[in-house]
């Protein structure tokens, strides 16, 4: 039986480059060792590392006044580094929208006033995000911060932040754990833009960060090193010995979109996908969506069954046909199916298919 997986995070990464990782594992280039045991400074690791870094800007289209980082600590780690190396005068504008950004305002708040803005508008039980000319932004912050895809709520922003009525001079910082290479959107929109690596780059505990060079000066000394933007710029992301092995996997994995079309290619699958899904729960008399259609996710698609009391049968059903890690986040419930870059179309026609033939076993 074929096996797919839905999880959120750590996600399935490309079938192809895991099995290359498999082949490579304890002989890396016919240097008799593993990646893992290379020293991040020979010139062998330099190379991945660097090859690493010009597959990102190619992929992104990233410019070079902007420079890319590989950081420890995921996405959480950048809750912290983020207002620990853009505080200014001490006030910032986050955007809430889900469980990501609400949790990135607690941590903000550690270190400056969080200025907190729920852009979360319910009509009908369907959330939609304001239009982003709604949100006010105040010019005296040091930046604002939102979430681009709330993992857990399904929920994403597609406008581009050009449509934010605030002035550039306002540092535009956005976190895209989730959907990062899943859609084109133009870099220099953005100012600072950040991901968790576990869901469409490769191993946990990393973060990317892209970051504009102009932003770099204002990391001050007091900043943790091994979080400064600056420090981090200066080192070649290797102030600290560097996650190597992820590195390496996030690597492949840039070679194996650039092989499969790039970003624009991905970007049609990842709609198809979606699309699949969503319509069926909306063509479904047992299965419901929250979301509206402006703010749905292309790459975490939540869905309730309408009678309750099925979902662990759902769950368990699920499973036995292949179709794993289904379960919505514990905070909201329900089922999420998580088809990020790496789950290929037939996954998404298998999980409509079970989902189908559930409905039909247990009309009432
Ligand atoms: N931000 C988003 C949107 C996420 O989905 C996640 C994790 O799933 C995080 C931040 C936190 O990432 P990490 O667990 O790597 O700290």
């Amino acid at each position: 039986m074929t096996v797919y997986n839905f999880c959120a995070g750590p996600a399935m990464l490309p079938k192809e480059v895991m099995q290359k990782v498999q082949s490579e594992l304890l002989d890396w280039q016919n240097t008799g060792c593993s990646v893992m045991e290379m020293s991040h400074r020979s010139p062998e690791f330099i190379e991945v590392y660097e090859q690493a870094v010009a597959g990102l800007k190619s992929l992104m289209k990233i410019p070079d006044d902007y420079s890319v980082l590989f950081m420890q600590g995921g996405g959480r780690g950048q809750f912290s580094s983020v207002p620990l190396n853009l505080k200014k005068n001490g006030k910032a504008h986050y955007v809430t929208t889900g469980l990501w950004s609400e949790d990135a305002v607690v941590e903000g708040n550690k270190f400056l006033t969080v200025e907190e803005q729920d852009c979360r508008v319910v009509v009908n039980g369907k959330t939609s995000i304001l239009p982003l000319a709604e949100w006010n932004v105040s010019e005296e912050s040091d930046f604002i911060h939102y979430c681009l895809n709330e993992t857990v709520d399904g929920i994403e922003i597609f406008e581009s932040a050009n449509q934010l009525l605030v002035t550039r001079d306002v540092p535009r910082v956005i976190d895209m754990s989730s959907n990062i290479l899943s859609r084109v959107i133009d870099v220099t929109d953005y100012d600072l833009i950040y991901a968790g690596a576990q869901k469409n780059i490769g191993p946990s505990g990393m973060a990317i960060v892209i970051i504009n060079n102009a932003l770099l000066n204002r990391s001050s000394e007091s900043v943790p090193t091994f979080l400064n933007y600056a420090i981090t710029k200066a080192k070649d992301s290797m102030y600290n010995t560097p996650p190597t092995f992820a590195i390496y996997l996030s690597k492949l994995v840039f070679d194996w979109l650039q092989k499969n079309g790039g970003v624009e290619a991905i970007e049609q699958k990842n709609r198809d996908k979606a699309a699949i899904l969503y319509q069926a729960i909306d063509n479904s008399e047992l299965y419901e969506n929250r979301v509206a259609e402006q703010n749905r996710s292309l790459m975490n698609v939540t869905f309730y069954l309408k009678d309750e009391s099925l979902n662990q049968c759902f769950i368990d059903e699920a499973k036995a046909n292949g179709i794993v890690a289904i379960e919505g986040h514990r905070s909201v419930g329900g089922m999420r199916a998580s088809i990020y870059n790496a789950m290929p179309i037939e996954g998404v026609k298998a999980l409509v298919e079970f989902m189908k033939t559930f409905e039909l076993k247990h009309k009432t």
